[in-house]
């Protein structure tokens, strides 16, 4: 399928690896020119040289922390006139409940709501102007099924829905859609560590603690960072324009539930 968006320009944060770098493979597919960011400039470079050689796309990288003011603010020089935002950082530790203090609360709601709303408040007026534009936030299907061990990414990427609800529909009848994806596991160095944890936590192996996982979703395994680029990139498309403040699970059917 034609997407119909070679030629656009989109920054895509956190893509070095994972699933911000599925999403910057995917838009770069479809003939979309990219502002990469990661904290590493290794793995970002390299990122963005693959992508340059597979696919002959423009790729600027910024390497710097989206999370601080500062990173932002070097991320948004080289971007500045983007039609497409996909939001993305590092998720909050695990812990327990009682465990968190203000200041962790603080951190987490700066890195997976904040961030993503300092973004939209600074490209989203341009993408306006010219009529046209796409937002996609990476949060979690944390935000549809609590993960207990996750109650900092709970709490904030909660909050972020709450504002895309009313946000998204203020902006859409500018051309500008802004909706959510959802990730249930995926195979990448979160749900790596994430595994380690677990295994630790039981006394069992690495092996067995993705087996046990994996016996939790009905498709019966990880998502993949392609597939999930691909749903991405779909929502950056020509055809999505009539999707708004919508929240897609990308969760092989972990998450059950009817609607
Ligand atoms: P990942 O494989 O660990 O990749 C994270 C990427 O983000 C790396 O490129 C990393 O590069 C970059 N990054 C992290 N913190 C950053 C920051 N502060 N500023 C700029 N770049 C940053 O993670 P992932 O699995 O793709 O997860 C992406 C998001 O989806 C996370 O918020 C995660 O919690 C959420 N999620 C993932 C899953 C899953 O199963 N994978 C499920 C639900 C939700 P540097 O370290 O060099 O900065």
């Amino acid at each position: 399928m034609d997407l119909g968006i070679k030629g656009k320009k989109a920054l895509v944060c956190a893509s070095s690896k994972g699933l911000g770098l599925g999403c910057a493979r995917a838009l770069a597919e479809a003939g979309v020119d990219l502002v990469m960011n990661a904290r590493g400039a290794e793995a970002l470079e390299t990122a963005a040289a693959a992508i340059r050689a597979e696919f002959g796309v423009e790729v600027r990288t910024v390497a710097a922390d989206i999370t601080t003011e500062t990173g932002r603010a070097a991320v948004l020089e080289v971007a500045q006139g983007v039609d497409i935002l996909v939001n993305n950082a590092g998720g909050p530790p695990p812990g327990l409940w009682s465990d968190w203090e203000r200041e962790d609360f603080i951190r987490a709601l700066d890195a997976n709501m904040l961030t993503p709303i300092a973004l939209i408040k600074a490209l989203v007026p341009e993408m306006m102007a010219r009529g046209w534009g796409r937002v996609v936030n990476i949060t979690s299907q944390s935000v549809k099924a609590p993960i207990p061990a996750l109650g900092l990414s709970n709490a904030a990427r909660t909050g972020l829905t709450g504002y895309v609800a009313g946000t998204s529909r203020q902006v859409a009848g500018k051309g500008v859609t802004i909706n959510n994806l959802l990730p249930g596991i995926h195979a990448t160095d979160r749900a790596t560590s994430l595994d380690k944890g677990v295994a630790e936590a039981q006394g069992i192996s690495m092996e067995e603690a993705h087996a046990r996982r994996c016996a939790s979703i009905p498709a019966g395994r990880y998502g993949t960072a392609d597939e999930f680029g691909a749903a991405c990139a779909f929502l950056c498309s020509q055809h999505a324009g009539f999707i708004v403040g919508q929240n897609i699970l990308l969760d092989g059917g972990g998450v059950n539930a009817t609607l």
